[in-house]
């Protein structure tokens, strides 16, 4: 129990959630919300009856507040530590920087002693001390790739971060500002698997990745990502304290975020790299084994196209076993550890660390084509992007089909877990991502528009109905259906293939003229962007700016600071732009956002349901372009009195079979398919914006 905990709190109950939400709402200076408040009972139920909850909270509820007075509540009277999961950077840091500074003040006197928290990221964040002290070690990997301007600048990169090295108090990266490149970041750091463990490490008592490790395990509430969850779920030695409660916010990430971290990658620069982190270790035999299995598979890789692999080519088969074998004759011949000094020890673990990913990663990939395709474990692909601007050799990919038994078995096994978003009931209903989640169907299902989505459910993966979940939509505060208008432009020719035709543009610019700029353009391709870019610079005066002119955050503060200025872009404006006010009335989205035809894993993910008898396309393609639809249309309204149009230039919302689905997905905007009216309406909220004469604000 941590010393500071007072008599007067042991001895006394503490307030009910009710009570510690008003407190809290009154200190941050906002307005309780019959949403917030329902969310925060409903999270304060779970925790009670350990039963895992679904919320989808619209933006504007207020929802970091109704899980987080609960959640602490919790932690401080069972005086245990609840960890809050998030899948973005953005919302990590105002968590830890505005909400819960503002919270812990506000529940001191309730609760009887401040609340405390903390951030845990993985240990690659962490800069590593012993590696600063020891020298940066050269980089094998990749090494020549780059040219001599790139050594120079990664050099100097390096020395500020050895500068940096003595001031910072917590050696986090994201801490560093200008920040350096992953490649000079590496240098300095280490993963889990190369780090020395704090007993051996000469500075282990000064390792900040151990003192955020130690500090979390003593704070109410641990703040951490989607990445570092997953890994915790799959590794057997636990990597976030204790805990029997998580928050998992951004939920609609989560799959994404878990698959990411357990997908594998084998270049043959990564084997040529662990050789020579081996070669001064072991004998030269051993190691030019490995060496020369690197080269070989080089050879076959540079000889396949690119693209998902359904079974394993023989000679692709044939080099990845080799690489295999020496892997693991080199690991034999580097032995576990031994007494020997720091910097001999340094090199072997860097070393076991290199072969042991190459070994682990070979073995996935042999195994991968063993059982039979309906039930196969993982999804294999080459990637090839020697054509891009920035060329890599191809590169073999492994990833997991599903991620459902993991979470099942790691996250909700253990722990009461609540999972939030803005979305998270697709079609109305929380059943598709909770299958997704591996946990079994809805308990109490709410019929949709049109059937279509649901009345052929995915088989569950293997869901254990011993789980017990319950699913709640609190809504949003906003007033969708008056403030907002959904234009479909169903007499527009579906999408094809050779990217935005001549009517998709003239929409495009007729309605950016309406809107008086004001635009957020959201592309299914970034070729798509530009070509829309282009047209809209020479036909408007308005000034359109296009993803990859600028940084995205340089170019979303211009986007926000000039009102008139359009913005145009693909996947991370989708759901990274939160700009309120008159800067963003008008959304436009080119095509529905379905998975590419050629994405492995979505492909994979799509053919082994449809194996299972369930219905590949709805769960996959369609789960994944109503989850980004309605990230999408979300950035429309970011304040209560945000007003506007989202348009969807893809006729197939109004005319496809899957359209109610998608429909019933995105925030429930009054519906339109008549340009006129999309084009009438922006042009009043264009006359009505801050600074010019008219102040009629009717949308309709
Ligand atoms: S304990 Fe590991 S991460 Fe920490 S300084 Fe030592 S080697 Fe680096």
């Amino acid at each position: 129990m941590p010393a500071e905990i007072s008599t007067l709190q042991k001895t006394r109950a503490l307030p009910g959630v009710r009570e510690l939400l008003t407190d809290a709402v009154e200190a941050v200076g906002g307005t309780e919300r019959d949403g917030q408040v329902r969310m925060a009972e409903a999270v304060a139920r779970a925790i009670r009856t350990g039963e895992h909850l679904a919320v989808q909270a619209g933006t504007g509820t207020g929802k970091s507040l109704a899980y987080l007075v609960p959640a602490i509540r919790y932690a401080v009277e069972q005086h245990t530590t609840v960890v809050v999961s998030t899948a973005t950077i953005a919302l990590q840091n105002q968590l830890v920087d505005r909400d819960l500074p503002r919270l812990a003040k506000a529940l001191k006197k309730p609760l009887g002693r401040e609340p405390t928290f903390a951030i845990l990221k993985g240990r690659r964040n962490y800069l590593c001390m012993h590696r600063v002290h020891s020298g940066a070690p050269e980089e094998p990997e990749d090494s020549g790739l780059f040219d001599a301007f790139t050594v120079s600048r990664i050099g100097r990169e390096v020395k500020r971060l050895h500068e940096w090295s003595s001031e910072t108090e917590t050696g986090d990266r994201t801490e560093l500002v200008p920040g350096v490149s992953e490649q000079a970041w590496r240098q300095v750091s280490v993963s889990a698997r190369e780090c020395l463990g704090a007993a051996r490490c000469p500075v282990g008592d000064d390792c900040f990745a151990e003192k955020a490790r130690a500090d979390a395990g003593r704070v109410d509430v641990v703040v951490t990502n989607h990445a570092l969850l997953a890994i915790d779920a799959l590794q057997e030695q636990r990597v976030l304290p204790e805990h029997d409660l998580v928050v998992i916010d951004e939920a609609h990430e989560l799959v994404d975020r878990v698959t990411s971290a357990a997908t594998a990658e084998l270049t043959a620069s990564a084997v040529s790299a662990a050789t020579r982190r081996c070669g001064r270790i072991i004998d030269a035999d051993t190691s030019d084994r490995l060496l020369e299995a690197g080269e070989g598979l080089a050879l076959v890789l540079d000889d396949l196209p690119a693209g998902r692999l359904d079974t394993l080519p023989q000679a692709l088969g044939g080099a990845v076993t080799v690489v295999r074998d020496a892997a693991h004759a080199c690991l034999t011949a580097l032995g576990s550890e031994r007494k020997e000094d720091v910097e001999e020890a340094t090199a072997r673990k860097l070393a076991r660390s290199a072969v042991e990913e190459i070994h682990d990663t070979a073995v996935r990939l042999v195994d991968a084509f063993d059982a039979d395709q309906a039930n196969r474990p993982d999804v294999v692909w080459i990637s090839n992007d020697t054509y891009s601007s920035s060329p890599r050799p191809p590169s073999l990919h492994v990833a997991p089909l599903a991620v459902g038994g993991l979470l099942r078995e790691r996250v909700f096994a253990r722990s009461t877990t609540v999972l939030t978003s803005a979305t998270l009931a697709l079609g109305g209903r929380f059943d598709t991502l909770a299958r997704q989640w591996g946990l079994p169907p809805e308990p109490t299902p709410v019929p949709v528009d049109d059937g279509t989505a649901t009345d052929k459910p995915a088989p569950a993966d293997d869901a254990d109905d011993g789980l017990r979940w319950s699913g709640l939509d609190v809504g949003s505060p906003f007033d969708y259906g008056r403030n907002g208008i959904l234009y479909v432009a169903k007499h527009l020719p579906p999408p094809g293939r050779d990217g935005l035709g001549d009517a998709t543009l003239d929409e495009i610019a007729a309605l950016v003229e309406a809107a008086g700029g004001r635009t957020l353009g959201l592309f299914s391709s970034m070729r798509a962007a530009k070509r829309a870019a282009e047209e809209l610079r020479e036909r408007l005066p308005y000034e359109i700016l296009c993803q990859g002119d600028d940084s995205t955050s340089t170019l979303v503060a211009q986007f926000a600071e000039e009102p008139r200025t359009c913005l145009l872009g693909t996947l991370s404006l989708w759901q990274g732009v939160d700009v309120p006010g008159p800067s963003l009335q008008l959304v436009i989205v080119d095509r529905l956002p379905f998975p590419r035809p050629d994405d492995p894993v979505a492909s994979a993910r799509q053919r082994a349901i449809e194996a299972k008898g369930g219905n590949g396309f709805l769960t996959v393609a369609a789960t994944h372009a109503a989850l980004l639809l309605a990230q999408g249309a979300g950035r429309l309204h970011r304040s209560s009195n945000d007003r506007g149009v989202v348009a969807v230039l893809d006729s197939r919302l109004a005319t496809a079979r899957y359209g109610g689905f998608l429909r019933a997905s995105i925030p429930p905007f009054w519906p339109t398919q008549d340009p006129a009216v999309a084009r009438d309406a922006l042009t009043r909220l264009d006359a009505a914006a801050p600074g010019r004469s008219s102040t009629s604000t009717a949308l309709r």
